[in-house]
C-alpha cells in the first residue's frame, strides 16, 4: 500500500520562495501581454472553449468576455495570476517529491469530445494491489467562502467526468488551499454537480450579451467594468466593440 502525502500549501512552501517565483512569472506575463486600454492587460488569446476553469469566475460575464476574448485583467490581476501559477508549480514539484512511489501527473491536458481542461495533479497510487486514481485541485486561496467553493468543486467535478470518459474513473479528490487540505465527497458530488459539462456548454452556446450584470455589487471592484458589454448597457452607455480589433 502507497500512502499519499497531501499538505496545505502554506504548510510546505514558503513565501518568499512564491515571491521570487511570482515575480519572475509577472515579467514574463507582461512581456507577451497586449496592452489594450488603461491597466488593462491582454494576457491570453481566446480559444472559444469553455474550460473547467471558467468555474473559477465569479461572474458569468467574465466567462464569456474570457471566451470571446481571451484573458483580460488589470495589474493586479496579472499578480494574481502570476502568484497562482507560482504556486502551483511549487506545490507540483513538492507533491512528486513527496510522493516519489506514486505516478503523478501534472497539468496533464484531458480531452474529450465536449470540452478539455488541466487537472493540476492527477496521480494513481497503489492499495491493496489495486490502482486507485486521484485528484487534487491547487487554490492559492486563505479563506473559501461557500460561492468559490461550490464553483471550485464544479470545477473538480468537470475533471473527473472528463477523465471518466477517457477510462480513468477517479476514486478520491483533495482541493487543496493555503491553509487546508479537503477529502471531497466525489459520488455525492457527482451527483450534485451531474450538469456541469452542460453549463460549460451553456457559455459557449450564449447568444449575445446579458442585459443586466448576474450581480451589480461585483460589477464595482471588476476591472473588466470599463470593456464590460454586459456593465455598458445596464448603464446605457456604449459597447465595447474594440475589444474585437485588440484580439484580431
Ligand atoms: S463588470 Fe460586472 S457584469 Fe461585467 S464582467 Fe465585471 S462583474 Fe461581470
Amino acid at each position: 500500500m502507497v500512502k499519499l502525502v497531501v499538505k496545505p500549501i502554506a504548510d510546505v512552501l514558503s513565501e518568499d520562495e512564491i515571491r521570487r517565483k511570482t515575480d519572475e512569472y509577472v515579467g514574463e506575463m507582461l512581456r507577451n501581454a497586449q496592452v489594450i486600454g488603461d491597466d488593462l492587460f491582454l494576457v491570453d488569446k481566446a480559444t472559444g472553449r469553455a474550460t473547467p476553469s471558467f468555474f473559477s469566475n465569479d461572474c458569468f460575464v467574465k466567462s464569456l468576455i474570457k471566451l470571446r476574448f481571451g484573458t483580460i485583467t488589470n495589474m493586479e490581476g496579472i499578480k494574481s495570476l502570476a502568484r497562482g501559477r507560482a504556486i502551483h508549480d511549487l506545490y507540483q514539484e513538492w507533491f512528486k517529491f513527496a510522493n516519489s512511489r506514486v505516478h503523478v501527473e501534472i497539468e496533464s491536458g484531458i480531452e474529450t469530445v465536449d470540452t478539455s481542461g488541466r487537472a493540476d495533479i492527477i496521480y494513481m497510487r497503489e492499495f491493496d494491489g489495486e490502482e486507485v486514481w486521484g485528484l487534487i485541485e491547487l487554490k492559492s486561496s486563505w479563506n473559501l467562502n461557500e460561492d468559490r467553493e461550490r464553483r471550485y468543486l464544479k470545477q473538480v467535478i468537470s475533471y473527473v467526468l472528463m477523465l471518466e470518459e477517457t477510462g480513468i474513473t477517479i476514486r478520491e479528490a483533495y482541493l487543496v488551499t493555503m491553509r487546508d487540505v479537503k477529502s471531497l465527497p466525489i459520488n455525492r458530488l457527482r451527483r450534485e454537480y451531474q450538469n456541469v459539462i452542460m453549463e460549460l456548454k451553456a457559455i459557449e452556446n450564449y447568444q449575445g450579451w446579458p442585459m443586466e450584470p448576474p450581480d451589480p455589487l461585483l460589477c464595482v471592484r471588476c476591472e473588466l467594468k470599463p470593456i464590460c458589454n454586459t456593465y455598458a448597457i445596464y448603464r446605457g452607455n456604449k459597447s465595447m466593440t474594440s475589444i474585437s480589433s485588440a484580439n484580431d
